[in-house]
């Protein structure tokens, strides 16, 4: 087997795959206006079949871990039919979701049977009254009940994602704190991110994660090692905590040096950066178990076309409007 490899002698082992671009939640950094479908209906996206092709040429060339995003991946009512089906191909051991956790609580026992591995969580604020206003829905009581019934089916830890804002979430870190100290939570928090539609909201709230790591670092925190099918996170751990706390940092120096992972949208296009130009179209290769090995030659042939870093240095967004579409 060829493990996946771009010009810069990057290994690819992890695929993020976006099966829905709908969302019921308005977070004010992706969907503020809530999701509006631009011409494409719930139907067009990736079938079963179309994802098990997709997931078995990946695992064909070494990816080990598939991530489902959206949108919000739960609201697919074959979401759990779309685990069963990736946690089967030959090759992929970890099979994540990114959720908003809307659908967590009835949901978590069965998805875990179905063979997921791992869940994100995304949960910005402890404080109910700020949830409701960043993602729009009152629901953090929902989302809270679902951590905890994902710690109850038998996930040894949880990973709960907070987008760090400048005047929102920036000052509750010992909030966040105090609440991982007896909890088995990985809390990890991500950068705010340019968007082709968010660049006011990101001169008003971006911070860098630096205020962070240096208080974590003054309090006895220490750097995790990490492993090669890992996602971008820092991870930092101490003696006195169960929990750990991550950091996702896009705008350091070197983050894209340790780039391990591939994008799929929900239409089926390769995106090779978060932050690229429009993506590779796979789909006409998705309709036969018998285009798998053209497929491989597609995908791999890509890679070339991938760029060192990313640009948001220089204010380019690409064609991301907003991370719903293509799974953040
Ligand atoms: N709906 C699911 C959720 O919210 O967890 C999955 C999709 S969402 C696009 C994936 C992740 O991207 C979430 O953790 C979300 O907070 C993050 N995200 C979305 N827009 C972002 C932005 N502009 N900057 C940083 N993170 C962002
Ligand atoms: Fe929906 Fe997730 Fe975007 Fe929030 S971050 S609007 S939950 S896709």
């Amino acid at each position: 087997m060829t493990q996946l490899t771009d010009a810069f002698a990057r290994r690819f082992y992890y695929l993020r795959l976006s099966v829905t671009d709908v969302c019921n939640f308005r977070c004010t950094y992706c969907l503020p206006d809530g999701y509006r479908p631009q011409g494409v209906t719930n139907k067009q996206f990736l079938t079963l079949a179309e994802i098990r092709r997709l997931t078995a040429a990946f695992a064909a060339a070494g990816t080990e871990k598939v991530r489902l995003t959206g949108g919000e991946p739960s609201l697919r009512r074959d979401f759990t039919d779309i685990i069963a089906t990736v946690a089967a191909t030959p090759g992929i051991s970890r099979v994540a979701v990114t959720t908003n956790g809307y659908r967590l609580a009835r949901e978590v026992a069965g998805w875990r049977d179905a063979g997921l591995t791992a869940i994100n969580v995304s949960m910005d604020s402890l404080d109910p009254r700020q949830f409701h206003a960043i993602t729009g829905q009152d629901r953090f009581h929902q989302v809270m009940a679902g951590i905890d019934a994902a710690l109850d089916a038998g996930y040894a830890t949880v990973k709960v994602n907070a987008v760090l804002m400048r005047d929102l979430n920036d000052r509750s870190l010992a909030r966040f704190l105090a609440w991982i100290k007896t909890r088995p939570i990985q809390l990890r928090f991500i950068e705010l991110m340019e968007t082709g539609e968010g660049g006011a909201l990101f001169r008003r709230h971006h911070l860098s994660g630096e205020v962070i790591r240096r208080e974590l670092i003054a309090q006895g925190w220490q750097l995790k090692p990490r492993g090669r099918s890992d996602g971008p996170a820092q991870v930092f751990g101490h003696p006195d905590y169960q929990g750990e706390v991550g950091l996702i940092m896009p705008y350091e120096p070197s983050f894209c040096a340790s780039c391990n992972r591939l994008r799929v949208s929900a239409l089926g296009n390769l995106h090779l950066c978060l932050f690229g130009e429009a993506g590779v179209p796979l789909r006409d290769l998705l309709a036969d178990d018998g285009q798998q090995a053209a497929l491989q030659a597609r995908i791999a042939d890509s890679l070339g076309q991938k760029k060192q870093t990313h640009f948001l240095h220089q204010g380019q967004t690409g064609i991301t409007q907003n991370l719903s579409f293509i799974g953040g």
